[in-house]
């Protein structure tokens, strides 16, 4: 590991004071459940590490008038205890799936939407975009993207939580790059797909920092399905959230959000289209799913991938409807 200068903010703004404008110069600490082994293996190397666990202001889950305010340093297994969360099934079924109580007792919230791509180029020093693309294109590419991988970045994204926060239609508080600057920026425009080597997987600014994660509330159905290897603590093949409104019967809106198939987490509009002014069914969840993949572009070997998410799209949207109890 690199030396580098370790940094304990104790307020938002000293954090700010404390990051850089250019990305490598400083990284900020969370649970470093993922950051610290990037830094052994020399993937990051930071001049300064910017720990921003003591900032009380980052810690904890309460609730707003209308929806949930989670803090970004808050332990996955405090979101996961909260009973403010029991209305937001998808998300503690996406805690429960990380499988491993010292990952939910050390990793963030803020730190597991943030996590950096689990792509094995990138984690064995190719680069995020591993030779633009090129060695994941010709390489072995099981576990890569089946959608949006035209272009230099073909990991997955890896976080478990996004799908189901971005189909509750979360948002998360962004401070910084300057002391006074705040924004609430929609999850599902949080990600986005790096074209070059200055780009990274979020819309964040190296000088900019997650808060606080808020949850609407919308009195939606909601389940997220992972299809995984096994039960061990390794991230899904493939997986999907499904928020429901459905009222007499009808599903009157849906937002489906594939995870672990493309370099952001991928909002289904097709899916959506299959269950919308229809009752929820094995029949209209089956064809949600074949509608979620049907324009899948697989690599050379990752066809399979798609055959998982249009079942994962099936079984939650089949979960969040009360129609399957398996899942978690
Ligand atoms: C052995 C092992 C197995 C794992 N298996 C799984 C698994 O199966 N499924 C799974 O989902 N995860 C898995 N993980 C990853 C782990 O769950 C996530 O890495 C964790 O949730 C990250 O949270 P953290 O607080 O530890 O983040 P950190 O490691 O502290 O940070 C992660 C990244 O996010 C950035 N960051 C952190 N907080 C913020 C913020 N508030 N604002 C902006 N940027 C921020 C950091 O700079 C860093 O780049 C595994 C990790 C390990 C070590």
């Amino acid at each position: 590991m690199k030396n580098f200068e370790y940094a304990v903010p104790r307020t938002e703004a000293e954090a700010l004071g404390l990051l850089s404008r250019e990305w490598g110069e400083t990284e900020i600490l969370a649970g470093g459940t993922d950051l610290v082994g990037l830094m052994k293996k020399m993937i990051v190397t930071p001049d300064r590490v910017v720990n921003i666990k003591e900032i009380p202001t980052l810690r904890g889950v309460s609730e707003t008038a209308d929806g949930i305010l989670i803090g970004a340093v808050t332990p996955l297994d405090e979101v996961l205890d909260s009973p403010l969360l029991d209305d937001f099934p998808a998300v503690k079924q996406a805690i429960r799936g990380i499988s491993s109580i010292q990952l939910q007792a050390q990793g963030t919230i803020g730190g597991e939407l943030c996590q950096r791509p689990q792509c094995w180029y990138y984690r064995n020093g190719g680069g995020l975009l591993a030779d633009r693309g090129k060695l994941v294109a010709s390489g072995d590419n099981r576990y890569h993207a089946i959608f949006n991988n035209s272009g230099p970045a073909k990991f997955v994204h890896p976080s478990r939580l996004a799908p189901a926060l971005i189909a509750l239609g979360a948002a998360v508080r962004v401070i910084g790059p300057k002391q006074d600057q705040e924004s609430l920026v929609p999850l599902a425009e949080f990600y986005r797909v790096p074209r070059d080597d200055n780009q990274r997987e979020t819309v964040l600014a190296p000088s900019q920092l997650v808060t606080h994660v808020y949850v609407p509330w919308l009195n939606l159905h909601s389940a997220t399905y992972e299809v995984r290897h096994g039960e061990g603590p390794d991230y899904p093949l493939a997986a999907a959230a499904a928020a429901l409104e459905i009222s007499g019967g009808v599903v009157r809106e849906a937002r489906i959000v594939l995870g672990h198939v493309a370099p952001t987490p991928l909002v289904s509009g097709d899916a959506r289209n299959a269950l919308v002014g229809r009752s929820v069914d094995a029949n209209t969840a089956e064809s949600a799913g074949a509608a979620a993949v049907a324009h899948a572009t697989p690599l050379s070997h990752n066809g399979y991938k798609a055959q998982l998410a249009k079942t994962a799209v099936k079984r939650a949207i089949l979960l969040a409807a009360g129609l399957e109890t398996g899942g978690f």
